[in-house]
Formats: C-alpha cells, structure tokens, sequence
C-alpha cells in the first residue's frame, strides 16, 4: 500500500464500496486513522454511513460541498476514503491535491460513467491523477431466455436506467417526478440509450 492515491472505478453493482471498505478495513487494522466521507444526497442505507450491497458498513461524514472535507477532517487523519465521489463538485480535484499535499493518503469509489454512457463529473480527472486504480465489473443484467440463468451474465461496465419499464431517454430528466425507475448493471452490447448522438467523424 505505498500509493497515495487509489481509485475504483465501475458501474452500479460492480462492488466498489465493498472494494473501498476492504481497503478502510486493512489501514484501520494497520494502526492508521481513517476518515470516511460521502455526499449527502446519498441516503440509500442512512446518512452517516456507507454500505456494501453483501452487507458492510463503516461510519461516513455526510457533506454538500468538497471544501468541507477540509474543514471537517479530524486532525489525526492518515487516509481519507471517499465513496459516489462522482457527485461531488469540481473543487473535489484540488481537494484531493491538497490532502495529498499534507501527506494524507485518498481512496475514493465512483461511478466512471452516468446512465448515458459518458462521463459522470470530475471522474476523468481524478482517475488521470490516480497511482493505482481497480476497475471492478458487474452481471449484464439483460434478458436473455434462452439462457440458464435468464439474463446476458457477461462483464457489465455500464449502468442502464430503466423508466417505467423502459430503457431511458438520452434527454431524459435525471429527476422524473412520478416515474418509476430503475438502474440495472449492462455489458457495452446490452447498454440502451435511444436519442443518444451518434460519435460524430468529419
Ligand atoms: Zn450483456
């Protein structure tokens, strides 16, 4: 463990937060102090803790904006983890340089890509700045009957957003008042996004 800092990157599903708890877990068993930061709008299991969906959990700080990763750090800090980094404004980089700057080693999860298949906030920039990353893969979760197990099973790198049964919009709304939705973990093949532009080549 001498890199300073760590990624993990992948889609819904693909077990980052359990990645990041294992790596919380060692430093802690180490003798190091870690602090544990995530963005607050992420209340699936409570607000001041993350979650592995096989069942790990570990105390988080909740907060709105990066700089208060600074201004809430506790003092005796050797590593700061921090989970769905994928929220959180751009000021996160220089958040992140400047832990560094003080000798604090940074872990964070997120997710690489949004349900369109491009890139999710300040993602592309911190994994630029990465010494290591580990890009864990879901299930495709598509339907295929013919198939023992019902569904596609290969390496899933993307999240498909499912409205109302469907697979969303590209120009869908993130916030669909009413809707039902769902996300569901897709290999590149099974990913669906109708309206969405086609690479442009002069
Ligand atoms: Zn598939």
């Amino acid at each position: 463990m001498t890199e300073n800092l760590k990624g993990i990157s992948g889609s819904m599903f693909a077990g980052k937060t359990e990645l990041l708890l294992k790596e919380i877990s060692r430093t802690e068993m180490a003798g190091y102090k870690v602090h544990v930061f995530k963005p607050s709008i992420d209340t699936r299991w409570g607000l001041y803790e993350i979650h592995s969906h096989s069942g790990g959990s570990h105390a988080a700080t909740p907060i709105n904006h990066p700089y208060e990763i600074i201004e809430q750090l506790e003092t005796d800090a050797d590593l700061v983890a921090i989970d769905e980094i994928q929220f959180f404004e751009p000021e996160i980089i220089d958040v992140v340089r400047f832990l560094l700057d003080q000798d604090i080693r940074v872990i964070f999860a997120g997710l690489a890509l949004d349900f369109r298949g491009e890139s999710f906030g300040s993602m592309p920039d911190l994994l630029a700045l990465c010494d290591e990353i580990e890009r864990p893969s879901a299930i495709c979760q598509y339907p295929i009957p013919e198939k023992k197990t019902g569904k596609c099973g290969a390496g899933a790198t993307r999240t498909q957003r499912i409205v109302n049964g469907q697979p969303a919009n590209y120009n869908d709304p993130i916030v669909l008042i009413g809707a039902s939705q769902e996300y569901e973990a897709r290999c590149p093949n099974h990913h669906e996004v109708p309206g969405k532009p086609k690479p442009k080549i002069k």
